[in-house]
């Protein structure tokens, strides 16, 4: 029987009404709305458009959100201050410098830099940490779209076989983490494939969920798939023809697995309300109306 769909869309609009109705709230207590600033060092068109689409998402939920362009030129130096002048700004919730950096700056550095109480993206040291230990503050947001898309969707993990390919600290790592947390979309038992892996088509065979976020068109096939597995796919590339793919086969997958995210509509949208609910939780934690 052909899987169901993983409708990340859908569930990442209900997700920004659920947010459009809590950044009110705020508002109400605070008489200012939650400020989202992205950092966007040089012209790199994918990074543009990224940071565009961010900043529409943060608007169209009520957040403040604004740009801080500055050029490729830019130095480190130049970059610290500007994130020490976000950090100590009140108007100022959440802020995420968009990657790839210029190469005269170290990424390291500006991560570390970020305040942690304003770290929305979930990539300082202090957030992973505070992951690692099971007291997750802002995690890294296309993994929590993951957790929260299966929550939605009123998939359990608990107990599951899970696998995830890919090791990145931005999403493999985090997957891995949160996934161990304890609690209904968590305490998982958890593989984590790399380059180095060997035999990845049987391990992957053994997982009742498997997240793939390899960065490889289409590397995942039908035939590695347990039946009735649920799969994830994080991977997003553009084919020759310009068309769209994850790093599975979705035809192959879709005829094996019981759920599936498409790509795209699946875990993308998912990321960027994750940032805005990590930006809202960021204002409410400052005006101490956290839930
Ligand atoms: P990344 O930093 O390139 O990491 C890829 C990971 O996959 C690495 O850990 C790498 O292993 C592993 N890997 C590469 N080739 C492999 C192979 N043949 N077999 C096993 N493991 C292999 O990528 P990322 O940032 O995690 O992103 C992964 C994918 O998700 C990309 O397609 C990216 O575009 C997409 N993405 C989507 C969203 C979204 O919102 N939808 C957000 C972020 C990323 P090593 O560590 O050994 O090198």
């Amino acid at each position: 029987m052909p899987a169901q769909r993983l409708d990340g869309k859908e569930t990442a609009r209900l997700i920004r009404l659920e947010l459009s109705n809590r950044v009110s709230a705020l508002r109400e207590v605070r008489g200012k709305a939650p400020g989202l600033t992205a950092v966007l060092v040089g012209d790199d068109p994918a990074s543009a458009i990224y940071v565009r689409n961010k900043e529409k998402a943060a608007r169209e939920v009520g957040i403040e959100g604004t740009v801080h362009r500055l050029p490729a030129s830019t130095s480190e130096a130049e970059l610290l201050d500007v994130v020490d002048r976000l950090n100590a700004d009140p108007a100022v919730d959440g802020i995420l410098v968009q990657l790839p950096l210029p190469d005269q700056i170290d990424p390291n550095r500006v991560i570390d830099r970020v305040s942690p109480s304003k770290d929305v993206d979930g990539f300082h040291p202090e957030n992973v940490g505070l992951l690692a230990i099971g007291r997750p503050r802002f995690a890294s947001c296309t993994p929590l779209g993951v957790i929260e898309l299966l929550r939605r969707q009123g998939i359990e993990t608990k107990g599951k076989r899970a696998v995830v390919l890919g090791r990145s600290n931005i999403v493999g790592k985090p997957m891995a983490l949160l996934l161990l947390q304890k609690g209904a979309v968590g305490d998982a038992t958890v593989t984590v494939c790399h380059s180095e892996s060997r035999e990845i088509p049987e391990i992957v065979r053994e997982a009742d969920l498997l997240i793939a976020a390899v960065g490889r068109p289409e590397m995942v096939r039908g035939n590695w798939i347990k039946p009735g597995a649920i799969v994830v796919d994080v991977g997003i590339h553009r084919r020759a023809d310009g068309s769209l793919c994850g790093d599975v086969v979705f035809d192959e997958v879709a005829e094996v697995a019981s759920w599936v995210t498409p790509v795209p509509g699946g875990v993308g949208p998912m990321t960027i309300a994750m940032l805005l609910a990590n930006t809202v939780a960021s204002g409410e934690l400052a005006a101490g109306i956290r839930p």
